[in-house]
């Protein structure tokens, strides 16, 4: 006797080819078809009042507002790969942590964030929580359970971002979040670096997950998105207050990173080599004082990377020894293959210098040299090494010009 598969027992590479789609009732049509859709129309005022019964429940189907069929298969396939109830999909990363920061913020209230935290989530505490009210306290990434002794009677939330922004410290989510909980405080924690696919928050405790879909997902830097993982417990608390302020996503964009999720397993594997490739290439040369990579096996977060993820992306920094600022443009400005802007995820490789002490409140970042945000694409990892060495050709020749000119003078 056959069982039939249920969709649950399929592994990760398979579920990623399946979830969200229907194609039996869609026409036969391999992807989900993009409704653009504001007005829903109901034939009865018995139907139009059923729609309207519960506007922030899953798979609502009342207003554009609230989403469409393609949103719900795209929050459907997040919350399912992340490990939750719901997913929330809003049209950008930082509306993803503005959101989840004012669900659970109040005036009076005071929240924990760490301090290697992505530099706009900072000034979304420092500018409009401090506004409303709501006191922010930064905390040493590294701090662990140590956590406890950070909150306060009216402490409301602990946020987390693993690995850090610029400086790729690997937190100990699992004993934050236990310490968090014991003390009646959400967790929220930043999963856009690993993807669901590399790293669950909620399976280590972890109440809220955020991913800036804009990055790996949609994968193609064509397309901004957030997207908020939740359990149960705070699904419609979330949901309410991202309606609230008014969220939601285009059905292209919502298309797009349909589209991306069905090749996120084999990119990110690409993405996690190269990476390492590129780090350990860079960790070689005389002019990196460190590499920031927590796949490399003398990274002070390899253990815990190690413990808590199934793989890295392709985002890393690396430390150069001291060099005039000349040099370091000379470097950047000469490279092909490396494209220089903000943003990452998508399939080109990246280079942008960092100032991770202009981000820094609870911990000092004391570096002697320049910071090199590395973003490691598909391109072939001997043309994007072959780019850097020239690179480092410039940097030098530039470098011993400005020494010669020092002796000169
Ligand atoms: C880019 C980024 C975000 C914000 O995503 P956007 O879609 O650009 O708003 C949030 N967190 C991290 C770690 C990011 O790198």
């Amino acid at each position: 006797m056959s069982r039939k598969r249920r969709e649950t027992d399929y592994k990760i590479d398979t579920l990623l080819g399946r979830l969200g789609r229907d194609p039996q009732r869609q026409h036969h049509v391999v992807n989900p078809p993009v409704y653009h859709a504001s007005t829903l129309l109901f034939e009865t005022v018995a139907e139009l009042e059923e729609a309207l019964r519960d506007k922030i429940g899953k798979g609502n189907l009342s207003y554009g507002r609230y989403g469409t069929p393609t949103t719900f298969a795209l929050e459907d396939a997040i919350a399912q790969l992340e490990g939750g109830y719901g997913a929330i999909a809003v049209p950008t990363g930082l509306a993803a942590i503005t959101s989840t920061l004012s669900a659970f913020t109040a005036a009076g209230d005071h929240i924990l964030v760490t301090d290697s935290a992505y530099e706009p989530t900072r000034r979304v505490c420092d500018v409009l929580l401090r506004r409303f009210g709501v006191e922010t306290t930064y905390y040493d990434p590294l701090v662990g359970a140590g956590i406890a002794e950070l909150i306060r009677p009216n402490t409301r939330l602990v946020y987390l971002e693993s690995p850090g922004s610029l400086t790729f410290e690997v937190q100990d989510v699992p004993a934050i979040a236990a310490a968090a909980r014991r003390a009646g405080v959400v967790s929220i924690a930043d999963n856009t670096w690993a993807t669901p696919l590399y790293f669950n928050p909620l399976a280590c405790g972890v109440d809220v997950s955020i991913v800036a879909g804009t990055k790996y997902v949609v994968g193609h830097a064509d397309a901004m998105l957030g997207l908020v993982v939740t359990h149960e417990a705070h699904y419609k608390h979330v949901r309410r207050t991202v309606v609230s302020l008014g969220h939601a996503v285009a059905p292209d964009d919502v298309y797009l990173a349909l589209r991306g999720l069905r090749t996120l397993s084999v990119r990110l594997a690409r993405h996690h080599e190269t990476g390492v490739k590129l780090a350990e290439w860079l960790q070689a040369r005389p002019e990196v004082a460190r590499v920031m990579h927590p796949a490399l096996p003398d990274d002070p977060g390899h253990a815990l990377w190690r413990r808590d993820f199934r793989g890295a992306s392709g985002l890393f920094g690396a430390l150069l020894h001291p060099y005039p600022s000349d040099a370091v443009v000379a470097m950047l400005d000469g490279l092909a293959l490396f494209g220089m802007g903000v943003s990452w995820g998508g399939y080109e490789s990246l280079v942008l210098p960092v100032q991770p002490e202009r981000v820094r409140t609870a911990t000092t970042w004391e570096a002697p040299g320049p910071v090199l945000r590395v973003h490691a694409g598909l391109e072939d990892p001997e043309d994007l090494i072959a780019d850097l060495e020239a690179g480092f050709e410039r940097l030098n020749r530039a470098a011993g010009e400005a020494a010669g000119h020092g002796e000169d003078r």
